[in-house]
């Protein structure tokens, strides 16, 4: 069965959620800029604590977890349909206590983690008290982790952790790092890297540099590079069974990049909202830039541009609630991912052009959403490795042909048709 509508009584929901959004929270992205990961204090957390506690109110708190997770078990189409109101804002998503990277984060732990670390780190996470950071990338390697260096060795009852991480999101405001390390450098990587959970203020966890992206202020970044040195952490600090970073890994991206997705179907209607507003309301040569054909073209392909990202992404969240499996979605997940910077850099792009000069300004957020779709291309890997995986999973399900000629190669088929009906044929010819 195919079904494209929403029940009636989630719909009332996301109505409520989407008023709640444009009216309370989109405002603190310009009151409060920037300050979503830093920890709540004075008259900040004045603000935020009341929303939040509607949000629960509202059985809307933390929604990203399967019921078997502990999580409250909307599942992801449902989340998705959430996630593309909150991805208007950059506020949204803390406000309803599902933020990247925390909720991969949580779901590893979920997933991975032993009562203990789930009492110590699971629980606070989920209730919005603390931030985490997912270090993995070095600073010589990021799309191949089977380049990575960083180590951590066996000492009696500890092990101690060596090397560099770069780009490690939120490392400066987090409690809890989960760091990608080799443990056993003897074996193929799939085999020899593991995961630790590591509190931020261990001994030894040296954040040389927060970089900034493009436009932030120098030294207000978020993502930083990490010293690891001589971190001693003890053995139940492990996450999972040693060895098992590579698939832990998967359990996290792939979480983590339909999220992502949903958030971008939000963002992208943001602008193309934007647009319609604009052709609507600029008049230029006599008539509303709404009636120049290349304007109803930016329109018209953007519309059409975000239905199919938005279709796709509902797919794929439909594919895991139902598969609860992400190796048996990986391939649309990577779909997802490949699409999902284009989709947001078009929409964004063209609603700046329609916006003339003020388009380019800092009074209205199109620069910032090109360079989002830029990093959406990078972070969580790049499209290119994307694309290799989704072109891989396709053609498992294709043989190579037979012989020289492609299986579609018509004088073969025309043969076999002629044969099929060749009494019906010579029938035919017989009555001419
Ligand atoms: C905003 C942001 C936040 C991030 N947050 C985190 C985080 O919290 N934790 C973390 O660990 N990392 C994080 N990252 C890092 C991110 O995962 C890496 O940037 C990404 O995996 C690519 O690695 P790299 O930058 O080293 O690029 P490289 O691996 O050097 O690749 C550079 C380019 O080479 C090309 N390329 C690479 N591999 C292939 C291939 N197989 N085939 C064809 N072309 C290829 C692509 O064009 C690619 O962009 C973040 C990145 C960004 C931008």
């Amino acid at each position: 069965m195919w079904d494209f509508e929403t029940d009636p009584e989630y719909q009332k929901v996301l109505d409520w959620a989407d008023e709640f959004v444009r009216d309370e929270i989109e405002p603190l992205d310009l009151a409060f800029p920037h300050q979503q990961f830093m920890p709540l204090e004075g008259k900040r957390r004045e603000v935020i604590d009341p929303l939040k506690q509607e949000v629960r109110r509202r059985g809307l708190w933390a929604t990203h977890l399967g019921a078997e997770l502990g999580g409250q078990g909307y599942g992801q189409l449902k989340l998705a349909l959430l996630n593309e109101i909150l991805g208007r804002s950059q506020w949204a998503p803390i406000i309803f206590g599902c933020q990247a990277p925390d909720t991969g984060n949580a779901e590893i732990i979920a997933h991975y983690g032993t009562e203990e670390q789930k009492q110590r780190y699971l629980m606070p996470l989920l209730n919005g008290e603390l931030f985490s950071c997912y270090s993995m990338t070095e600073p010589h390697a990021g799309a191949d982790p089977t380049m990575f260096t960083t180590s951590a060795v066996r000492d009696g009852d500890d092990w101690v952790i060596n090397g560099w991480k770069f780009f490690s999101s939120n490392a400066a405001t987090s409690s809890f790092l989960i760091v990608m390390v080799v443990t056993n450098p003897e074996v193929s990587a799939y085999q020899g890297m593991s995961m630790f959970l590591v509190p931020t203020d261990t001994p030894g966890v040296k954040i040389e540099r927060n970089i900034g992206l493009y436009g932030e202020q120098s030294g207000q970044g978020s993502h930083a590079l990490i010293h690891y040195d001589n971190v001693r952490v003890p053995a139940d600090s492990l996450l999972g069974g040693e060895g098992q970073a590579f698939v832990i890994a998967q359990t996290r991206l792939g979480g983590g990049r339909i999220h992502h997705a949903m958030r971008t179907i939000g963002l992208s209607r943001k602008a193309l909202d934007m647009m319609c507003e604009r052709a609507l309301s600029r008049q230029t040569q006599g008539s509303r830039l709404s009636d120049k054909q290349f304007v109803q073209g930016y329109i018209a392909d953007s519309y059409a541009q975000l239905l199919q990202f938005r279709l796709m992404v509902l797919y794929t969240a439909w594919e895991i609630d139902k598969y609860n499996d992400y190796k048996k979605v990986r391939k649309d997940i990577a779909a997802v991912k490949v699409v999902m910077p284009t989709v947001l850099h078009d929409i964004a792009w063209r609603a700046m052009q329609v916006h003339g000069a003020l388009g380019v300004t800092n009074e209205v957020p199109f620069l910032g959403m090109v360079t989002g779709a830029a990093v959406m291309g990078l972070a969580d890997g790049p499209t290119e490795v994307h694309k290799a995986t989704v072109a891989k999973q396709v053609l498992r399900d294709y043989t190579p042909a037979d012989g020289t000629w492609p299986s579609e190669w018509i004088p073969a088929k025309r043969e076999a048709a002629q044969a099929k009906f060749a009494d019906y044929l010579e029938h035919e010819v017989g009555n001419l």
